[in-house]
């Protein structure tokens, strides 16, 4: 089954430095008490699937930069990669840094536009959209309390299920006239 492998990060919000997490499982848990980097995770994963600034609990990409929330960033820039395993067991680096305040793309080191770097994205199932795949704390009452057809919507978006929707219907609407 393709999976997340390995996420490097470099000067990304608590990490100093370069730092390795992973390798990862199929199915993975991560622990630990409060303040210990949980939710600075979800927000690099977040960032290398191509985030906006103001989804991320901050105002400019810099403040993403270890340090910067207390007004001294170690570095000019930060990055996070991640590496990607398909059925087969190629991967592919997915690269997303920080430049002054925009961002740099990059797909096994080779530098894109954020279009074709979302559309590699989208060819593996991710979209780029993530608040629509990541769950964020917080969140999971709030998709509990969704109106059954708004969360059904939701999921169909997620799954990419509702593009074949129209095909669904008619073949229905065929076998029941048959
Ligand atoms: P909780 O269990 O309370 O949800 P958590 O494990 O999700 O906690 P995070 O929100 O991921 O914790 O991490 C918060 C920590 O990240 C804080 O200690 C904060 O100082 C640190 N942090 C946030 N931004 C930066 C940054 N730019 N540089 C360095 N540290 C940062
Ligand atoms: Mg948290």
């Amino acid at each position: 089954m393709a999976h997340l492998k390995q996420i490097d990060i470099e000067n990304f919000k608590s990490w100093r430095g370069k730092q390795v997490i992973g390798p990862f499982m199929r199915f993975n848990c991560i622990i630990g008490t409060n303040g210990s980097g949980k939710s600075n995770l979800m927000d690099a994963l977040s960032f290398v699937m191509g985030e906006r600034a103001s989804a991320l609990r901050v105002k400019h990409l810099g403040d993403l930069i270890h340090g910067a929330h207390v007004g001294r960033p170690v570095s000019r820039t930060a990055r996070v990669s991640m590496r990607y395993c398909d059925e087969k067991g190629v991967e592919t680096e997915f690269s997303r840094s920080i430049s002054g305040d925009s961002s740099e793309y990059r797909i096994n080191d080779a530098r894109v536009t954020f279009s074709v770097y979302s559309e590699e994205l989208l060819n593996i199932g991710i979209i780029t959209k993530t608040q629509n795949c990541l769950v964020f704390q917080g969140a999971v009452e709030s998709i509990a309390l969704k109106d059954p057809k708004e969360r059904t919507k939701m999921l169909e978006y997620i799954s990419q299920s509702r593009d074949y929707a129209a095909e669904y219907s008619l073949k229905k609407e065929a076998l029941q006239k048959a």
